[in-house]
C-alpha cells in the first residue's frame, strides 16, 4: 500500500530529519507556543527543585513535631518527584535546563521558601551551633502553605496553556496539580489547628510510604 493511503505517514517534517520533532510540530499546529511553554516549564521545574531544598531545611526546624515532619516529608519528596517528572518533558520539547544552578534557582517561578527568623536566608552562619531556635511550628507551616499555593497557581497555568492542545504536558501538569492541591489542604489543616486552634480537616489519608504519591507514582518514574 502506498503512503498516499496513509494520511499520517508523512507531514511537514522531512523523512529522516532529526533537527525537527513531530511531537513539537503536532502541538504547535494545535496552538501551543512551544518556546513560551518551555520557559514556563523551566520556571516551574526551578520552583519544584528549590522547594525540595527549602522543605529539607524547614522540616528540620519542625523538630519535636514528628507528625508535622512526616507530612512535610511527603510534600518534600513529592516536589522532588514533580521536578523529575517535568524535566524530561522540557528536553522532549527541545529545551534544556539552565547550565548554571544559580540561574535555575533565580528563575524559579515561586519565591524562596525561607526558614523564618533567618532574615530571608541572609542570617549569617558564623557559629553553626547558634541555630535559629525561636522558630515556631506555626511560622514554618505558614511558609509551607504559601509555597503550595504558588505551586497550585503555577500548575493551573500550565494546565490552561496545554488543555486540549498538548495532551502529554497537560497530563503531567494535572497530575502534579492534584498533589499540590492535597499539599495545600494538609498545611491548612495543620496551620489552622496549630496557630488558630481551629479544626479544618484536609481529608488526608496516609500514603503507602513517604513520597509514594498516588498521581506522580503512576508515571512510574519515582520508586523509592
Ligand atoms: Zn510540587
Ligand atoms: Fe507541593
Amino acid at each position: 500500500m502506498t503512503t498516499s493511503n496513509k494520511p499520517h505517514a508523512t507531514g511537514r517534517v522531512a523523512h529522516g530529519d532529526v533537527t525537527k520533532r513531530v511531537g513539537v510540530e503536532a502541538i504547535e499546529a494545535r496552538g501551543v507556543k512551544v518556546d513560551e511553554l518551555v520557559e514556563k516549564l523551566v520556571d516551574a521545574a526551578g520552583a519544584e527543585f528549590t522547594t525540595y531544598y527549602y522543605y529539607t531545611l524547614l522540616r528540620m526546624y519542625l523538630a519535636g513535631h514528628e507528625d508535622y515532619k512526616e507530612i512535610c516529608e511527603v510534600a518534600r519528596l513529592e516536589d522532588r518527584a514533580h521536578f523529575e517528572l517535568i524535566t524530561p518533558r522540557i528536553f522532549e520539547l527541545g529545551g534544556s535546563l539552565p547550565f548554571d544552578i544559580r540561574t535555575f534557582a533565580d528563575r524559579a517561578g515561586c519565591p524562596d521558601a525561607y526558614l523564618p527568623q533567618t532574615s530571608n536566608g541572609k542570617r549569617p552562619m558564623s557559629n553553626p551551633f547558634d541555630l535559629p531556635n525561636n522558630v515556631t511550628a506555626a511560622q514554618v507551616l505558614e511558609v509551607l502553605l504559601e509555597a503550595e499555593r504558588c505551586a497550585i497557581r503555577t500548575w493551573s497555568e500550565v494546565c490552561d496553556l496545554t488543555f486540549g492542545k498538548d495532551p502529554r504536558t497537560y497530563d503531567m501538569a494535572s497530575r502534579i496539580l492534584n498533589e499540590e492541591v492535597e499539599h495545600e489542604a494538609w498545611f491548612i489543616e495543620l496551620l489552622s489547628k496549630e496557630r488558630d486552634n481551629v479544626i479544618r480537616p484536609s481529608g488526608h489519608f496516609r500514603r503507602g510510604a513517604p513520597g509514594e504519591a498516588p498521581y506522580s507514582k503512576n508515571a512510574g518514574f519515582y520508586n523509592p
